[in-house]
C-alpha cells in the first residue's frame, strides 16, 4: 500500500532526530576509543548541543502533531502502527519531565560523579553521602512527574524495562533468594579448582586476535561493526549496518577480555539484527535493557563458558598461548573459567553469586527511593546484606557500597535489568535447545548459525516493535520466572562442584 503524507512526514522528522542521536553516539564512541585527553571540553559540549536538539525536536508540539496526524490515517502498515505506539510512549514520558527538572539532575550527577570517585579513592562515604541525598530527591520529584502506580520505583525502572513492575522484580528475587542461597553456601563449603593460570601472562595482542576471530565465528558481522579497546567495555550502535564494541586486555587475567568481548558482540548481534526496515527510528534498538543483557549473558555464560564450546575452541586457545596452557587440559580450564567464589565487588562476580550482588542493590535502592532507608544508613545495610547473602564483610566503603557509579549518575532501577537479562537468558537458551536439534553437539563443532537464526526470529528482528515479556512469552511458552536459570546453575554446578543432597542440587 502506499505511504501516506502524513506518514512520509512523520518519517522525516523521526529520521532527523535518529541521525542526531547516531552523530552524539559516534562522539560518545570516539571519546572513550580515540578521543585525546585535550578534547573533553568541547566535546562535553558537543554532546550537550546534540542531545539538546534532539530531546527539544522529540518533545516539540510539531512532533505531537505529526503523531496525530499519521495516527489518523485509514490504513497503517503494522510497522508504522508500532512506530507510533512506540514514540508516542518516548515523546509523553520526556515531555512529562519538565526540563529545568532534566537540568538539575544533570548538573546534580556531575558533581555527584566527582563526590563519588573521591570518596572511592579516599574511602570516604561521608564524602558522597550529601550527593546521594540530592540525587534521591530528584528522583523522587521525577517519579512524580511521570507518575505511577504504586510506588515510586515503578516510575524510575519503567525507563529501562517498559512495563515492568517493583513488585514483579521483587517476587522474582524472593524466589530466587531462597533457593540461590544454599547453592552459593554449599559450592563456598567444597573444595575449589585450581585458576592461577588464568592469571600468568597471556600475550595482549594474540588475547585481542583470539577473541576477535571467536566474535566473528559466532555471528557478530566486522563488516557491519568493528572491535576498539577502552577502559569500559562497551556495546554502541549507529544504524542497524554500524554496530561497534569495545574490549580492555588484562596481560595477566585471561577471562576480562575474551568474555568482555563475547559480551560485547552479544549484545551486539542483537543490534546487528533488527529488521532494516527500522532504522533511523525509535523502533530501531533494543526493547529493554533487561533484554539487551540476556543477549550478552546468553552468549557469554551459555555458549561460551559452556564445556562444548571449549571442546572446539580449546586446542585452537591452548596452540595460541602454549607457555602458559601447554600442560592445563581442557577439564581443568573448563572448571577454572567456571569457578564460583563470593566476593565482593560485582564486575569481578561469577555468574552464580552476581545475582546475589544485584538483589542486594534493588533492595538497597528501592528503599532509598521510598525513604525506609536512610542514606546515613545505608553502609550499614550494605554490610549486613553482603554478610546475609554472600557470607562475606567488605573491609571498608570503597570496596562495599562505594563500588559502583550507577548512583552516582542518579540511574536508580537500573540495576535489576542485569538480574532480569541473567534470568531471561537462561529461559531463552532453554526454549533454543528444545527448539534446535542438538543444540550443544553443534556448538562443539563450532557451529552457532542455527541458535544466531533462533534468536533472529524470536527476539532480534522486532527491536522496539514488541516489548521483552511478549517477546519471551511468544519464545518461551511462559513469563519470566527463576526456573530455567536455576535448573542451569544446578546442573552445571552439580557436576563441577561436589555438592550435598541437601541443597536439592544433584549431578546430571
Ligand atoms: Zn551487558
Amino acid at each position: 500500500m502506499p505511504v501516506p503524507a502524513s506518514v512520509d512526514k512523520l518519517l522525516d522528522h523521526l529520521h532527523r532526530i535518529a541521525d542526531l542521536n547516531a552523530a552524539a553516539s559516534v562522539l560518545e564512541w570516539d571519546q572513550e576509543t580515540h578521543m585525546p585527553s585535550g578534547g573533553l571540553e568541547a566535546r562535553v559540549q558537543q554532546l550537550r548541543t546534540l542531545r539538546s536538539i534532539s530531546h527539544d525536536l522529540l518533545t516539540s508540539d510539531a512532533c505531537v502533531e505529526l503523531l496525530e496526524q499519521a495516527d489518523a490515517e485509514e490504513e497503517l502498515s503494522a510497522i508504522t502502527q508500532d512506530l507510533i505506539r512506540v514514540t508516542r510512549r518516548d515523546v509523553d514520558r520526556a515531555r512529562r519531565v519538565p526540563t529545568d527538572l532534566v537540568e538539575r539532575i544533570t548538573e546534580a550527577s556531575a558533581h555527584a560523579k566527582e563526590a563519588w570517585r573521591s570518596a572511592r579513592t579516599h574511602d570516604d562515604f561521608g564524602q558522597f553521602a550529601p550527593h546521594l541525598e540530592r540525587l534521591l530527591v530528584l528522583s523522587r520529584e521525577k517519579a512524580e512527574a511521570i507518575g505511577y502506580e504504586k510506588e515510586p520505583y515503578d516510575a524510575l525502572l519503567e525507563e529501562y524495562e517498559p512495563r515492568m513492575t517493583t513488585e514483579e522484580v521483587a517476587a522474582l528475587c524472593t524466589d530466587l533468594r531462597e533457593r540461590l542461597i544454599p547453592i552459593v553456601s554449599a559450592i563456598a563449603d567444597s573444595s575449589q579448582p585450581d585458576d592461577d593460570f588464568l592469571h600468568r601472562r597471556f600475550d595482549p595482542s594474540k588475547q585481542l586476535q583470539f577473541g576477535r576471530t571467536v566474535a566473528s565465528e559466532i555471528g557478530y558481522d566486522f563488516d557491519h561493526g568493528r572491535l576498539d579497546l577502552s577502559t569500559h567495555p562497551f556495546s554502541t550502535a549507529f544504524s542497524v549496518g554500524d554496530v561497534r564494541i569495545t574490549t580492555r586486555v588484562a596481560p595477566d587475567h585471561f577471562s576480562t577480555s575474551f568474555f568482555g568481548t563475547l559480551h560485547e558482540a552479544g549484545h551486539a548481534l542483537y543490534e546487528q539484527g533488527i529488521d532494516k526496515k527500522l532504522d533511523r527510528t525509535p523502533l530501531a534498538s533494543g526493547t529493554s535493557l533487561g533484554m539487551h543483557e540476556s543477549q550478552s549473558r546468553l552468549w557469554e555464560n551459555h555458549v561460551g563458558r559452556s564445556f562444548p564450546f571449549w571442546q572446539h575452541y580449546y586446542p585452537e586457545l591452548q596452540s595460541t598461548f602454549r607457555d602458559v596452557l601447554g600442560t592445563i587440559d581442557v577439564d581443568a580450564f573448563y572448571a577454572a573459567i567456571n569457578k564460583v567464589q563470593p566476593s565482593l565487588i560485582r564486575v569481578e562476580a561469577d555468574e552464580v553469586t552476581y545475582n546475589l550482588h544485584i538483589m542486594l542493590r534493588f533492595e538497597l535502592e528501592r528503599q532509598l527511593i521510598d525513604g525506609n532507608l536512610s542514606v546515613e544508613d545505608l553502609p550499614e545495610a550494605w554490610n549486613a546484606g553482603m554478610e546475609e547473602y554472600l557470607g562475606i564483610l567488605p573491609s571498608n566503603d570503597a570496596e562495599g557500597v562505594l563500588q559502583d557509579i550507577h548512583w552516582s549518575l542518579g540511574a536508580f532501577g537500573y540495576f535489576p535489568t542485569y538480574l532480569l537479562g541473567t534470568l531471561m537468558a537462561a529461559q531463552l537458551y532453554t526454549a533454543a535447545e528444545d527448539a534446535i536439534p542438538d543444540l550443544s553437539k553443534k556448538i562443539g563443532g563450532g557451529q552457532f548459525d542455527d541458535l544466531l537464526a533462533w534468536l533472529r526470529r524470536h527476539i532480534h528482528q522486532f527491536g522496539r516493535r514488541r516489548y521483552a515479556q511478549g517477546l519471551l512469552e511468544a519464545s518461551t511458552g511462559r513469563e519470566l520466572t527463576p526456573d530455567a536459570w536455576l535448573a542451569y546453575v544446578e546442573r552445571k554446578y552439580g557436576d563441577l562442584y561436589t555438592l550435598p543432597s541437601a541443597t536439592g542440587v544433584g549431578r546430571g
